[in-house]
């Protein structure tokens, strides 16, 4: 016989994953839609944007960051 299923409320916190890998960004044109190449430095991201707008005379740009996230119980301590 299988005993039944207990479920109780639970709180649950989101944040940074504690094996996390750098965050990765990269830039995309507003005017065009050319997204830059994937980087973990922020100054490579902006130079492209630079040279980008050199090219070309766009002046929008949006930077999209992308970093890991980890779930655990509310009160779990934190690494
Ligand atoms: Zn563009």
């Amino acid at each position: 016989m299988t005993p039944p299923t207990v479920l109780r409320f639970a709180e649950w916190t989101l944040g940074p994953d504690p094996d996390r890998d750098p965050p990765v960004l990269h830039t995309v044109c507003k005017e065009c839609s050319l997204p830059s190449p994937e980087t973990t430095d922020r100054a490579e991201s902006d130079l492209w944007a630079l040279e980008h707008r050199g090219r070309t005379g766009h002046l929008r740009y949006r930077e999209c960051v992308s970093v890991d996230l980890y779930v655990r119980p509310k009160g779990e301590e934190t690494r």
